[in-house]
């Protein structure tokens, strides 16, 4: 089975496209202030954690990769600097079932103010709100309204579909899968 074939997570993957196609349009306002390419894996850092919805996902993506690339992976567990999902060239082994946090790194994430730590805020926007992004991106203009994406919409709208998975599947809504996990299971 694949995840599209998963009825349980239709609305995840509903979601998904349409943040894909938000990343799209404040990717293309973004103009050339954004400077993340192929290649670039500084936001692919060790540690992530996934809502049940997003690790079955993830886990549905491993079992789809060759086992070669598995093992290779698993065989860089204990030692990867990053995210254990990183393949040999600094690639995501998972790019097209990668979770909404990664779709979405890089460019400018707006959050109302008081929602993410002081030293992720780059700067304020004209509501007020607090305006996060690489460091790399937007280096000589802030970003334009086209250019940023409403990020604390995104996650409650995860939270309400990751709710309604875990309901369906009798699991903690509010448990955290690592990555890690996933890999070594698999
Ligand atoms: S899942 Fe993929 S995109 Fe996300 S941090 Fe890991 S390697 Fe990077």
């Amino acid at each position: 089975m694949s995840a599209h074939e998963d009825a349980s997570l239709s609305e995840y993957l509903a979601l998904r496209d349409k943040v894909d196609a938000f990343c799209a349009a404040a990717t293309k306002a973004s103009g050339d202030g954004l400077r993340c390419a192929p290649g670039c894996d500084g936001c692919c850092v060790p540690g992530l954690t996934l809502s049940p919805v997003e690790a079955r996902v993830v886990e549905f993506a491993l079992e789809a990769l060759p086992e070669g690339r598995r093992g290779a992976l698993r065989e860089r567990l204990e030692d990867a600097e990053g995210c254990v999902l990183l393949d040999a060239e600094g690639r995501c082994s998972v790019y097209q079932a990668r979770p909404l946090v990664c779709r979405t790194q890089g460019l400018a994430l707006v959050y109302p103010h008081g929602v993410i730590p002081a030293q992720a805020i780059v700067h304020r926007d004209a509501q007020g709100r607090d305006v996060s992004h690489c460091p790399l991106n937007f280096e000589h203009q802030k970003p334009g309204p086209g250019a940023t994406l409403d990020a604390d919409r995104v996650d409650r709208l995860l939270a309400l579909v990751n709710l309604r998975f875990a309901q369906d599947r009798g699991v903690d809504p509010g448990q955290r899968v690592a990555i890690t996990t996933l890999l070594a299971a698999d």
